[in-house]
């Protein structure tokens, strides 16, 4: 048996055309476009690479990109009062700060300083503490992106034994959040999980994001299961490789997402979902 693929970069593109048809509709109605504020502090060549395809894909869809690219130096305080100056604007609908930024930047007092109703990357406290209480408002981009890959293939969710390797922040525990409202039972493993092996065999779903490459072996999937790698990891040759084992998990999976082209565009286009959300609809409670 070989897998079927869950083809994140054809639903990401059709997700991109509504988001763009809907902008359009909008502004012809009189509404401003949306409009997305993307932080980058100091030249970190991976993130120069996603700040780049964020902007562009911020274009195609009729947005005003209103980024801002800040010198390695810049200060704690320079970047909140950029912060503050944006959160004061009408015109912009969302602000993200792309991670990592420099050692002496305090990523979670920046995280806070975004107004929640424009925090459409979904990380200050408020809205991961709505999503943890089953009133989400602005999720994760690379969780929900991965609802709506799974919610578009048609792949039920409800009572699926699921497993999420990687419990951070920004993958691990939103898409457990996710997974557990979806009504899945979520066993999460991190670092200092026994048995890893062992659990991942048990899964009907298994999502990783750990970044480490091919760390979760094709052997352990059970047959039937379906994989989601979350996992972008550069190798020297310059290859991209997912934390999944893909070649050989693809014999045992019913489904799985091949890297690049599964989690990647759905967290883009999701980033452009979240910030239309809160230019047309959100009726932001914070
Ligand atoms: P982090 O480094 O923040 O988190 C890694 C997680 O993996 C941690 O929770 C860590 O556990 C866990 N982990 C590390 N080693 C092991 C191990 N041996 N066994 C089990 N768990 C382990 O990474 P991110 O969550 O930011 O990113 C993970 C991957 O996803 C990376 O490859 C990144 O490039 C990719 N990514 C892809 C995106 C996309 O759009 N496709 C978006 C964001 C990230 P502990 O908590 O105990 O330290």
């Amino acid at each position: 048996m070989s897998a079927k693929i869950l083809d994140g970069k054809a639903i990401a593109l059709e997700l991109r055309e509504s988001i763009r048809a809907e902008v359009e509709r909008q502004v012809a109605a009189g509404n401003d476009r949306p409009g997305l504020a993307v932080i980058m502090v100091g030249e970190d060549p991976a993130s120069q690479v996603y700040v780049r395809n964020k902007k562009l894909a911020c274009e195609k869809a009729g947005f005003n990109d209103v980024s801002e690219v800040l010198p390695a130096e810049t200060t704690q305080e320079e970047v909140l009062a950029l912060i503050d100056k944006l959160n004061a604007d009408d015109k912009v609908h969302g602000i993200i700060v792309q991670l990592p930024v420099p050692a002496h930047i305090d990523p979670e007092e920046i995280i806070e300083r975004i107004h929640p109703c424009k925090d459409v990357d979904g990380f200050h406290p408020y809205n991961v503490g709505r999503l943890a209480t089953r009133m989400p408002q602005l999720a994760p981009c690379t969780p929900h992106g991965v609802m709506t890959m799974l919610e578009k293939t048609g792949i039920p969710l409800r009572g699926l034994d699921a497993v999420v390797v990687g419990a951070s922040n920004i993958v691990g525990v939103p898409m457990t959040l996710e997974l557990l409202n979806a009504r899945a039972t979520v066993t999460v493993c991190h670092s200092a999980t026994k048995d890893l092996a062992e659990k991942v065999s048990q899964a009907d779903l298994v999502v990783v994001g750990v970044g480490i490459p091919e760390m979760v072996k094709g052997a352990w999937i059970k047959p039937g299961a379906i994989v989601v790698d979350v996992g972008i990891n550069r190798m020297d040759d310059g290859r991209l490789v997912g934390d999944v084992e893909y070649e050989a998990a693809k014999e045992h999976a019913s489904w799985i997402t091949p890297v690049p082209g599964g989690v990647g565009p759905m967290t883009i286009a999701t980033l452009l979902e979240n910030t239309m959300k809160v230019a047309y609809e959100l009726e932001c409670k914070a």
